[in-house]
């Protein structure tokens, strides 16, 4: 007999912004190696999450993506669950059944691939990671992809945290200090792995795997690590989470610029319904300046960083491959950001005349 610790996790009910929380089961079992279907259905008081009253608080945890355990160890897991009603029904909560409804609907004709970049600021108490206790360190310049002492803060952390990422089997694509001093990013997705999906369910699960991560090994360090997309007033850079999305017919090179020019069209008509889940806070960030588009304008461009949508120069020369979604705060649901993106993009009949033109 076997007894792994399988920790659950689960995405809370917080207002305006939900968090992460978790807990951990021991499972016995008789398998070499533990998968989705292995990990029993498990419950929590809702009432101490936002999610229900008092009075008929329990919730069912049913796990959607398991991973190994990096932090525990070979034998244990990590059991990304989505909180269900005792009845089976979503929770109001669950933003990931909406996913996966418009994926039924659209998934397969479509194809989507999506790439997360997560930028998040490193706090010690009070402050940002590397700034003086009083005042402000030096303006921004030399901290973006920095080497040094006086340039980069809480590295270890960071390298920590990709090497969890991988020794879990998270889709992790790369890593980079930030603009702002204390502040990084690390990419989740696509990275052209043959046998890899990087669908939109599996990319945004490996997201909160990720972020839970992140916070875990943080408290090793007592460094917080948050989401906040403007997290500094004044002239210093937001978090973002800039969203790459590509479909079938986008990286085709028969059909790809007419594919990614028609998708831009249709991402303006509804810019205001992606706002609206693009997270709390937004209009802190997406001000016109530190490489953001104005939040009430829709902007799209070749290399531009000041744009909402930038089609990436590699992308345009060779005239197939994806696009980048620039308006995404760091706090974003990755579930509710893939929703409407597959939406909006692919969310348009498919007859046979006009098959995968997206
Ligand atoms: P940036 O230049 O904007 O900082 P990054 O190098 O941080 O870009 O990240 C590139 C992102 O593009 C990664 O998240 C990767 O997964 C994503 N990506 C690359 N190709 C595709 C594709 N065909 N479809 C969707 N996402 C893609
Ligand atoms: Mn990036
Ligand atoms: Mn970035
Ligand atoms: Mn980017």
């Amino acid at each position: 007999m076997n007894l792994a610790q399988v920790t659950y996790i689960w995405i809370d009910g917080t207002v305006p912004t939900k968090t992460l929380r978790s807990k951990v089961k021991i499972v016995p079992h008789t398998k070499e190696h533990l998968t989705v279907e292995d990990i029993p259905q498990w419950n929590f008081d809702g009432s101490s999450t936002y999610q229900a009253m008092g009075h008929d608080s329990d919730l069912t945890l049913n796990a959607v993506c398991v991973v190994d355990d990096p932090i525990l160890g070979m034998g244990n897991y990590l059991a990304l669950c989505e909180v269900l009603n005792p009845d089976g029904t979503p929770h109001m909560s669950n933003t990931r059944a909406k996913l996966v409804e418009v994926m039924e609907k659209f998934g397969k004709a479509h194809d989507p691939w999506i790439g997360f970049e997560q930028e998040y600021t490193l706090f010690k108490g009070q402050q940002p990671l590397g700034w003086p206790d009083r005042g402000y360190p030096a303006p921004q310049g030399p901290f973006y992809c920095g080497v040094g002492a006086d340039e980069v803060f809480g590295r270890h952390l960071v390298e920590e945290h990709a090497q969890a990422c991988l020794d879990a089997g998270i889709m992790l694509y790369g890593t980079n200090a930030e603009v702002m001093p204390g502040q990084w990013e690390f990419q989740i997705g696509y990275r052209g792995v043959e046998g890899e999906s990087a669908d939109p369910l599996t990319a945004s699960d490996h997201l909160w795997l990720a972020r839970w991560l992140l916070y875990r090994l943080g408290e090793d360090y007592d460094i917080t690590a948050t989401l906040h997309p403007k997290p500094v007033k004044g002239d210093w850079n937001g978090a973002g989470k800039h969203t790459n999305f590509s479909t079938r017919a986008m990286r085709d090179p028969k059909t790809g610029m007419e594919a990614i020019n028609k998708a831009i069209k249709l991402l303006e008509a509804r810019h205001n319904d992606h706002i609206k889940v693009y997270g709390h806070d937004l209009e802190l960030r997406l001000t016109g300046k530190h490489e953001t588009a104005n939040i009430s304008q829709f902007i799209a461009g070749v290399g531009n960083r000041g744009a909402s949508i930038r089609i990436p120069r590699p992308v345009a020369s060779k005239g197939y491959g994806y696009i980048e979604d620039r308006r995404p705060g760091a706090n974003a649901n990755p579930y509710e950001v893939a929703t409407v993106l597959v939406e909006t993009i692919c969310g348009v009949p498919v007859n046979t005349k006009e098959q995968c033109a997206i």
